[in-house]
């Protein structure tokens, strides 16, 4: 189909059967991680073989497509983004999108151990902001979530980036037990630094090696006891992703909340999301997807691979249903966030 451009010469985003626009897309680069944390993957992980990934080439394809399409905003996460080898390449030839006016933002979402040595370039590249996933402000606690992570690294990575004006996300995954009583301290910490701080909950998202039920805190119960210290105002601000946030009157600062699992963010949802072989995921919560590197691989042209994405968009599905209990205790998809990168 070819593109259809509006009287202002953007392109007419492509709308799901739910009328919905997807001006959104997240792509996972590379499977790979330097980082095993608990909840993501196991110890010891097989990863895929070299020949089933995308090339880097291929990638910048591909998103190059979906923005003809109308895709405004481009998130690159993984695995872990800045891991994979030249990532730097895809990143700096992306970014004439950003120049051309094509694309609003260019992002990533890093556990931010490479940052102090890409921040200046990223940056340079257009990235305005990124998000980087801190669980835990205790080194010790950090390495044991991430098997192998060193937090001092990371936060030099953080002060990095902050400092080439990039603006900085923590992301913190709410996990029961582990890290439910350092809020106050993670609030003050990102707050003081000009950093919103996005608490997740867990994803029943592939094999791990722990018992999920054990991990997952409701942040409907964290906001109640938050509530207690801080004062919470809901806040209208929207970053075109699912959280919804609150202001902490105490320190002028946001604080967001992903809840897939209580509350059902499905109806504005924007976004689709491609795996690092290829393949197009029109819901996170949901095993249809569309292979996108065969009609990638079998031409030079892009006709075969925007005929695959619009097949795809057409069946994009209303919303999904995770559910952990005592009952539902496997994963409710098999393949891990690394795969989709959350
Ligand atoms: N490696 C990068 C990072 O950690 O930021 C990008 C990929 S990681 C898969 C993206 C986000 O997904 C991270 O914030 C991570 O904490 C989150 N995540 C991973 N597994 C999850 C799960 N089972 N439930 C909820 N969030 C998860
Ligand atoms: Fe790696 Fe990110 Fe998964 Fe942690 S959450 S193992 S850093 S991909």
């Amino acid at each position: 189909m070819p593109t259809i451009l509006s009287t202002t010469g953007e392109a007419a985003p492509m709308v799901d059967p739910f009328g919905r626009s997807i001006r959104y897309l997240r792509v996972s680069v590379t499977d790979r991680c330097d980082f095993r944390c608990v909840y993501c993957m196991a110890e010891d992980m097989t990863f895929l073989p070299k020949r089933d990934v995308l090339t880097l080439e291929e990638l910048d394809r591909l998103c190059s497509v979906f923005i003809e399409k109308g895709v405004r905003r481009l998130r690159l996460t993984g695995g872990e983004p800045l891991v994979r080898r030249n990532i730097m390449s895809l990143i700096r030839s992306l970014s004439r999108h950003i120049e051309a006016g094509q694309l609003d933002e260019l992002t990533l979402t890093t556990n931010g151990s490479q940052l102090s040595r890409y921040a200046e370039e990223l940056a340079a590249c257009g990235v305005r902001r990124i998000n980087v996933s801190v669980d835990t402000l205790d080194p010790e606690r950090f390495r044991a979530i991430t098997r192998r992570g060193d937090l001092r690294v990371v936060q030099d990575g953080i002060d990095a980036a902050l400092a080439a004006g990039i603006k900085v996300k923590i992301n913190a995954v709410a996990l029961k037990g582990v890290n439910e009583h350092e809020y106050d301290e993670m609030i003050r910490w990102s707050h003081a630094r000009g950093m919103d701080l996005t608490l997740i909950e867990t994803m029943p998202l592939g094999e791990i090696d722990g018992d999920r039920t054990d991990q997952y805190l409701p942040l409907s119960q964290v906001r109640r006891d938050l509530s207690e210290r801080w004062t919470l105002t809901e806040s209208g601000y929207r970053t075109g992703g699912p959280a919804r946030y609150v202001t902490v009157a105490e320190t002028g600062g946001r604080i967001g909340f992903i809840t897939p699992l209580t509350h059902n963010f499905c109806e504005t949802c924007n976004r689709v999301r491609v795996t690092c072989t290829g393949t197009l995921f029109m819901c996170l919560g949901q095993e249809d997807a569309r292979d996108l590197r065969a009609p990638l691989r079998a031409s030079e042209g892009n006709e075969l691979l925007a005929a695959a994405i619009d097949e795809a968009i057409a069946r994009k599905p209303k919303g999904h249903d995770f559910i952990i209990d005592r009952d539902h205790n496997r994963p409710a998809l098999g393949r891990h966030m690394s795969m989709t990168g959350g």
